[in-house]
């Protein structure tokens, strides 16, 4: 080859890498275009969906409202009321419930059916709220029930109440009425779950300080979220509580809400007994369950003593056939269950029902993979007490 068409070639050869490069660049910078319109395109679509999803979210916020704003009162406020002996779920879920209510117009105010424990004292005094007042009497009243549906478990004169509401995650129990009324029951982990749900429900926004008293109750009505009732509705709120209510070290507050439940400081033993009582009926047999909280074993074999030791004074004072304490201790998702019987004939009749506990230590059955009164024992019983003759 001469040098001139050496020359002419290499020429060619840089021209047409040239071409070849403005030609991919042209081609990488069309590629670019288009990503960026039809990302462009797509978050269009993204804030019109977004307005859409708002919208029906809105519309099903309204019609949700329009059912509850036609709850049928009759003159006076709504008195929003837990069970007896009263645990956290029940006091804050009142709480909750009833500002939930005032934020819908309504005049509602939370009660209490018995002193609160020293777990629910902490969380009030934590949020900065007051400690609800006790209800006397129900009689001719406003009342929106949480936490239970048991006249058993009500305040006095419930019967003559006028019933305008229940939220719960119990079985469905004695209270009736002929009204319309609002009623919510499912199962899942806390009632304090149902009351967030009815917050996102009926669109309204939801206080700091009840953020963090409705994490707090869910934490305790289901032993931090380790307990079988826990759904992921339960998990969800406590996770969006958390970040609204500022808590970073959640860990730290299930400790110390536990702390608190199982300091019984300032109680005699029958007030621990009754700290956490509940009445069930069952094929005519009315029986009594009062649970207490124990850190240990040999805390627990303690506690189970000096139930034990109360128990005698405590079923004279109540009118039931049968009646028994729970100690429950719970440690890193392990749950164990002292089963108390008052007398020979509750031992007997709580062998028979339940012939899979692991020991009797002669005070407490014990059951090394826990006893739930919820979840085992009350279900447990009632199904026993259907196979004995009544009538
Ligand atoms: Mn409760
Ligand atoms: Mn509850």
């Amino acid at each position: 080859m001469k040098k001139t068409d050496r020359i002419l070639a290499a020429i060619a050869i840089i021209v047409l890498m040239i071409f070849a490069a403005v030609g991919g660049y042209l081609h990488g910078r069309k590629a670019v275009t288009d990503e960026l319109e039809a990302e462009r395109a797509a978050a269009t679509i993204d804030a019109e969906e977004k307005i859409q999803l708002e919208q029906q979210r809105d519309e099903l916020a309204d019609l949700n409202r329009s059912s509850i704003m036609s709850m049928v009162l009759s003159d006076g406020p709504i008195y929003v009321i837990g069970h007896k002996s009263p645990d956290s779920d029940t006091v804050c879920s009142a709480i909750a419930y009833a500002r939930l209510l005032q934020k819908l117009g309504f005049d509602a105010v939370p009660m209490l059916n018995g002193e609160p424990n020293n777990e629910t004292k902490y969380i009030l005094e934590q949020a900065g709220i007051p400690v609800p007042e006790i209800l006397e009497d129900a009689a001719g009243k406003n009342i929106f029930l949480v936490d239970h549906s048991e006249y058993m478990q009500s305040t006095k004169g419930m019967a003559e109440a006028h019933i305008v509401g229940i939220l719960d995650h119990h079985g469905v129990g004695s209270v009736t009425t002929g009204n319309m009324v609002v009623y919510e029951g499912r199962p899942i982990g806390a009632t304090a779950t149902i009351v967030w749900l009815d917050y996102l429900n009926y669109g309204i926004e939801l206080d700091d300080d009840i953020a963090y008293i409705l994490l707090c109750t869910i934490y305790s009505d289901t032993a931090t979220l380790t307990s079988s009732t826990v759904t992921d509705a339960d998990r969800k709120a406590a996770e969006i509580l958390a970040a609204q209510a500022g808590i970073d070290d959640t860990d730290a507050l299930a400790r110390k809400l536990h702390e608190e439940l199982l300091s019984y400081e300032g109680f005699t033993d029958m007030e621990i007994l009754f700290s956490d009582y509940k009445e069930y009926e069952a094929y005519g047999t009315v029986f009594g369950i009062a649970c207490a909280n124990a850190i240990d074993e040999e805390t627990a074999r303690d506690l189970a003593a000096r139930m034990k030791a109360v128990l005698p004074e405590g079923f004279a004072s109540k009118d039931v056939g049968l009646m028994y304490a729970e100690i429950d201790i719970r440690e890193n998702g392990e749950k164990i269950d002292y089963i108390v019987p008052v007398d020979e004939l509750s031992k007997q009749i709580f062998e028979q029902a339940f012939p899979d506990y692991d020991e009797y230590d002669g005070t407490a059955f014990i059951f090394r993979k826990g006893c739930g009164r919820k979840t085992i024992f009350v279900p447990g019983l009632t199904d026993f007490l259907a196979t004995q003759p009544h009538d």
